[in-house]
């Protein structure tokens, strides 16, 4: 360890919008790809994406029933019956005067007719062919959509860097985008490192606990449209660790979990420095997460950012949730300004002590009670506590300086957006 840098010296901690201006300004503007319809689901159009027909493409009924002319209704005659017409059939007949197309919900109205009639107001009589419209207050044009009443032909139905929600995949089907121009999704490796692990699949032996953070990560990184290279457990020796480190510096995105405290063993901000990763900051204002370290790599084409995250899951999730999320979102979208502490407000429904002098997140339960956002930060064991973090919907926000926070009292949260 002699040879390794000192990267202990205490350092100036930055704030959480600090911290954000640093990672903002180092993200690249993204590039554009292309993916299948099904495959676009929670990425980001990379270009306008403009309708090549009208919708409806023709004038169609609405409902299933009868075309008629308004005329008719007047002396509320029978009807001769011309034909039927089903969705994806077209009229071959005319409706003219004291006739009527038996019409199905969505197929087109045949050319004469001035509004179509449901079948719950007709009498049909089989036997001579003939329709009588009981509702004589049917209007001009009920019942009728017209061709391009929603959209235009040319019409700009999705701007470029909007996120693809299975809303818009319905939008994309239906403007024929069977093949979609995405922007491209950052390649986030990650490395949990820590002696102390083992797999998922092993049951922990004395001193040993499982590697729930990689789990948790590939999750995150997934949710936010990242794609995931996991690298397994680095252990904490200078050799196997700064092997992996350079394994994941091949990647837009290195996120690194444990090891950037000040035990002993926490080689991270050392050995990535040694791989010529700048240190852009380490240490924020922040609880819990104040150990967060970032940097990014040097000489390389497409200069890898690099996340020292705390090893305890809930300090992980508060750092991901408040800087990685936004880094992952905006590398796809362009580098847009976001507000990274959200601004929804709930009324606190239990009074709690803030210590010290960091923004606290803490995990908490936003429930809809009687007309409004109520949130309850939740009793829990500190920043290992996963149990607690699985009861949650989000974090609270309490700012200091130090205080009493009393039951009423409006309070910013960030509510889990998965
Ligand atoms: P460290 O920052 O490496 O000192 O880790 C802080 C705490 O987080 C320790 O109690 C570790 O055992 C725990 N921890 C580190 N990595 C993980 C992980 N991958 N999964 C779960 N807990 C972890
Ligand atoms: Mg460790």
């Amino acid at each position: 360890m002699s040879d390794l840098p000192n990267t202990r010296a205490k350092l100036h901690m930055i704030n959480i919008s600090q911290a954000w201006q640093e990672i903002y300004r180092r993200i690249p503007q993204p590039t554009i790809s292309t993916c299948t319809l099904t495959e676009a689901l929670g990425r980001f159009t990379a270009v306008d994406i403009q309708s090549d027909i009208d919708s409806p493409p023709f004038d169609k009924s609405l409902v299933d029933g009868f075309a008629i002319r308004i005329d008719d209704l007047q002396s509320n005659p029978s009807l001769l019956i011309n034909e039927v017409v089903h969705a994806g059939q077209t009229p071959t007949q005319p409706v003219k005067t004291g006739s009527a197309t038996q019409i199905m919900t969505g197929a087109p109205i045949p050319s004469g007719t001035q509004a179509v009639v449901m079948i719950e107001d007709c009498t049909v009589n089989l036997a001579t062919n003939t329709v009588v419209v009981d509702n004589t207050t049917v209007t001009l044009g009920s019942h009728i959509m017209r061709q391009g009443k929603s959209l235009s032909c040319g019409d700009v139905v999705i701007t470029a860097g909007s996120k693809i929600r299975p809303v818009e995949i319905g939008l994309l089907a239906e403007v024929g985008c069977a093949e979609v121009p995405v922007t491209t999704q950052p390649n986030v490796a990650i490395i949990c490192t820590g002696d102390e692990l083992v797999d998922v699949d092993q049951h922990p032996q004395a001193g040993q606990i499982r590697n729930s953070n990689e789990a948790l990560l590939i999750s995150l990184v997934t949710a936010s449209g990242g794609n995931v290279i996991p690298l397994g457990i680095g252990r904490d020796n200078e050799l196997e660790l700064s092997d992996k480190i350079q394994q994941g510096l091949q990647y837009d995105v290195l996120l690194l979990s444990g090891g950037v405290s000040m035990g002993e063993k926490d080689l991270v901000p050392a050995l990535l420095q040694q791989a010529h990763v700048t240190e852009v900051f380490h240490k924020v204002q922040l609880k819990p997460g104040k150990p967060l370290w970032f940097g990014q790599a040097a000489n390389t084409q497409q200069p890898t950012l690099v996340f020292g995250l705390p090893g305890n899951p809930v300090s992980s999730l508060v750092c991901y949730m408040l800087l990685v999320a936004p880094m992952i979102r905006a590398y796809q979208q362009g580098a847009r300004e976001v507000n990274i502490q959200g601004d929804s407000l709930a009324e606190l429904t239990a009074p709690y002590t803030l210590r010290g002098d960091r923004p606290t997140y803490h995990p908490g339960r936003l429930d809809w009670i009687s007309g409004k956002w109520s949130v309850t930060p939740l009793t829990w064991s500190g920043s290992a506590d996963q149990q607690t973090l699985a009861q949650a919907n989000c974090l609270v926000f309490f700012q200091p300086p130090q205080r009493e926070y009393d039951v009423g009292e409006q309070i910013s949260v960030l509510p889990f957006p998965w």
